[in-house]
């Protein structure tokens, strides 16, 4: 049979859920649910109706002023009020609603209203320091409850949060607190990393350095260092003292639908990282619902999602999603594999998580150690796993379902991405998963695949991937840059939102995505995407990750250039190049053609794990590196 050359990698292994994972679920059956939100906007008015408005809607969607959608018009509510005040009132009071734990196994719990009143406190003290409804406030904090506290405080009196990742350095945090124009800081001493502790203090008061609009910086005792008060300046206080002597208790600000709610910064995986804006309404209802039956989160589950609050990840799925459902959600500050690789199954095992949300760079990391590490704990009590932040190889998909999931636990691979705010396309739990495939939109979610001129490409034939209708939880811009939010996003294909990433849809809809539709590979005239290649290459059992890119040749135009990371007790010689050749031309047909492979002991990512080809591009090629601000050591 001749083979279609853009469809690469034949994955036809399909999964499907046993009978107590579809009974127990909010939604029994996906495609009716799919048929359900076709119906788009009465979808998405009944979710609204689950969250508590002050005010109703006058209407679900305004579409008058594209690209600058606008939802819930005119409805009137509180993010913190719905995430925290609402279950104070209900038996969820005395429920764990933060569990933080971190790498050194110190664990923390708050409850509900403990978490009321820790937030309520932060609140008032903002608002003592002339915080007012739309200001900003920064903040650079480790994974710890503080921090959600700080950003449901601003959600609660309607500032605006721009929360500055933790691992990153000066450079990058100096040009987001300037762009945000933020006049209050909070920080902490250090955070744990890997039996260290790095001094985020030393980093921000570096920064501040070049950060005018800076009047107080409100700095968290974290790691126990030894700061005195006399170690600070007169805009500094510690986080405890600033709340001294705040009143618990603090009325929720009604907030416009179309309020802002916070800033945040893509990963830079492809560029200069972008500045997105995201408001209150449509957000609040977007996270929500698709944490709600992606998940399908229920009274008794434990929720943990070991994205860093720093990403969208976090933002949307440790914070907000699960304390909007009234869920108990896991803060966990610490790396996958420290103080051992065991560290994730441990924590799993002795608070017997039931939902857990990773993302594949961190799978295929601890891939390599075995299956031991895994096979040490009981993980019985797991229901639903799932992926975010690049294409899951079906090699490591079946690795985690069969060494995490024990073969009975269905894997949600969500692509998302921080302008959308929430979960696009991903699959329910009543779903038929294919490995390697996010299968199809999420209910009231309309996505495609089409050509440059936006006509919908035959099934299984690779195009870009767009979104055809406004989604709730949707960005409203780039900040401060209205012209480039339009003209990245909405201008390059008339009428539909273009994501940036390439993918295809199979012959039952599902979707694959192939990768960056910047890192696209052009061989021999056909277009071809990492994602198929980087799998076939991971399929291998000497390969632990693989990065591919295009590199130019006199006679085919490009040929495929691979970084390698092998697993332990391999070397890249003469023999393994051969049966590696040979391997990725029976896994993808005669369009791979390899031009070169190169062993390395680490790929370039962002500090989210995102491999970061446009590096290995410019360094092939001797160019620019560009912008790296977001680069891992
Ligand atoms: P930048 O936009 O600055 O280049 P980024 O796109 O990496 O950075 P994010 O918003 O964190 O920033 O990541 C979104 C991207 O991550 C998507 O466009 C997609 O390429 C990738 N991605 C996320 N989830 C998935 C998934 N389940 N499958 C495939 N790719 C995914
Ligand atoms: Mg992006």
């Amino acid at each position: 049979m001749k083979r279609d050359t853009t469809v690469l990698l034949d994955e036809k292994r399909i999964f499907k859920p046993d009978v107590e994972t579809v009974e127990r679920a909010h939604v029994k059956n996906w495609e009716n649910e799919i048929e359900k939100g076709k119906n788009f906007e009465a979808y998405w008015e009944e979710k609204a109706e689950e969250l508590e408005w002050f005010e109703k809607w006058d209407k679900v969607l305004d579409e008058t002023n594209k690209p600058f959608y606008q939802w819930y018009v005119n409805g009137k509510i509180n993010l913190t009020y719905n995430a925290v005040d609402r279950w104070i009132y209900t038996e969820k009071r005395n429920q764990v609603a933060i569990l933080y734990i971190n790498e050194r196994g110190d664990e923390e719990k708050l409850t509900y209203y403990e978490l009321y009143r820790q937030v309520n406190k932060m609140a008032n003290g903002l608002k003592n320091l002339g915080v007012n409804k739309g200001d900003t406030v920064s903040m650079y904090l480790p994974m710890c409850p503080e921090l959600l506290i700080s950003m449901l405080a601003c959600a609660k009196i309607g500032a605006v949060h721009s929360v500055v990742y933790s691992g990153l350095s000066v450079g990058a945090f100096v040009e987001r607190m300037n762009d945000a124009n933020a006049k209050i800081l909070i920080t902490a001493d250090g955070t744990y990393r890997r039996g260290k502790i790095i001094n985020l203090k030393k980093i921000s008061d570096e920064a501040l350095l070049q950060c005018p609009t800076i009047e107080t910086v409100i700095v968290l005792k974290h790691t126990g260092s030894e700061i005195n008060v006399s170690d600070l300046s007169g805009r500094e206080i510690f986080y405890d003292r600033f709340l001294e002597g705040e009143p618990a208790e603090c009325e929720p600000e009604w907030m416009d639908a179309e309020d802002p709610l916070f800033i945040l910064y893509t990963s830079g995986s492809t560029g200069k990282p972008k500045g997105v804006l995201h408001t209150t309404g449509g957000y609040m209802v977007g996270v929500a619902t698709t944490l709600k039956n992606i998940f399908d989160i229920q009274k008794d589950d434990l929720w943990w999602c070991t994205g860093d609050i720093g990403w969208i990840t976090g933002h949307s799925y440790v914070i907000y999603g699960p304390l909007l459902l009234g869920t108990t959600t896991i803060v966990y500050e610490g790396a996958p594999d420290y103080p051992d690789p065991g560290a994730w199954w441990k924590i799993i095992e002795k608070h017997g998580v039931t939902k857990f949300y990773t993302a594949p760079t961190a799978i295929r990391h601890l891939m390599r150690f075995g299956n031991k590490y895994p096979n040490i704990y009981n993980l019985s009590s797991l229901r639903i796993l799932g992926t975010v932040g690049e294409p899951i190889n079906p090699e490591a998909w079946m690795w985690f379902y069969k060494n995490v999931g024990k073969e009975k636990t269905p894997i949600m691979d969500t692509w998302w991405q921080t302008e959308t705010g929430m979960h696009l396309i991903s699959p329910l739990p009543s779903a038929h998963l294919k490995p390697g495939s996010a299968t199809k939109p999420f209910p009231g979610v309309d996505a495609d695949v089409v050509d440059e001129d936006g006509n919908p490409v035959p099934l299984g034939k690779g195009g870009y991937l767009v979104i055809k209708k406004p989604w709730p939880a949707m960005f409203r811009t780039l900040y401060e840059d209205e012209e480039r939010f339009q003209q990245v996003y909405w201008n390059q294909i008339p009428g539909v939102y273009k994501a940036g990433d390439m993918a295809r849809k199979d012959e039952d809809g599902y979707f694959w995505i192939q990768g960056r539709s910047d890192d696209v590979l052009k061989i021999a005239g056909h277009r071809v995407g990492t994602a198929e290649v980087e799998s076939a290459f991971v399929s291998h059992p000497a390969v632990a990750e693989a990065a591919v890119i295009g590199k130019s040749d006199p006679i085919k135009g490009q040929v495929i250039k691979a970084f390698l990371i092998l697993k332990e007790g391999y070397q890249l010689k003469t023999k393994l190049i051969e049966e590696l050749n040979k391997h990725v031309r029976y896994e993808l047909g005669p369009v791979a053609v390899i031009g070169e492979m190169e062993q390395v002991e680490k790929l370039p990512k962002t500090r989210s794990g995102k491999i970061m080809r446009r590096l290995l591009r410019a360094k092939e090629s001797g160019e620019d590196l560009g912008d790296t601000s977001t680069l891992e050591e």
